[in-house]
This record gives C-alpha cells, structure tokens and sequence, in this order.
C-alpha cells in the first residue's frame, strides 16, 4: 500500500514550538533536522493511507491510519457495516485486523 499523502505531525509541531522557546538560535537550527522526515528530509512527516471496501459476505469496511516517522505517533480507525439484521448492522473495531489489512 503505498501513501494517500503526508502531513506535519501534531506532536512533532508542539515539541518544535517547545524546544523554541528554550533553545538558542543555533540550536534550535541543528535540533530542528531531526524532525525531518528520515528518509525524504521534508516536514511532512506523517504519512497518511486509507482503504475502503466491500467484502464477499457484503460488508462494508473503512479504515483510515497515519503515523509519524519521527516520533511514532499512530493514528488507526477503522470501521464495519452490514446490511440491517435481527441483530443489527453496526460494529466498530480498533486496530486488530490492521496487519492482516496491510498484507
Ligand atoms: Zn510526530
């Protein structure tokens, strides 16, 4: 699965905004290149996929995840949907089919 797209960090933005305040300009500077993306050297460091579908037993899944490459903050939501039953048509989940979603 490759990325839908890439954003700044919420995290990494704060702890940018922190370390500011308390360090000198010079360090500040040299501090500020380890909140580079390790690979692409860009600010844009959360990379952002998603995936959507319907499955041969007719239900509907969603799933929405990012993660930092800098600090590892993870982002999962995914979701389920089934055509109305007896038993009714709702059931949300969290993170434990996500490695089986990557394969
Ligand atoms: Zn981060």
């Amino acid at each position: 699965m490759s990325a839908d797209e890439w954003r700044t960090c919420p995290f990494c933005e704060k702890e940018k905004e922190r370390l500011k305040s308390i360090l000198t300009v010079t360090e500040y500077e040299k501090k500020m290149k380890e909140f580079l993306h390790p690979e692409y050297e860009t600010e844009e460091v959360v990379r952002i996929d998603h995936d959507f579908g319907i499955d041969d037993n007719g239900i509907f899944s969603f799933w929405y995840g990012g993660n930092c490459a800098v600090c590892g903050a993870d982002w999962d939501f995914k979701i389920k949907d089934s055509p109305p039953t007896s038993k009714g048509r709702f059931v949300l989940e969290k993170n434990d089919e996500r490695g089986a979603q990557n394969d």
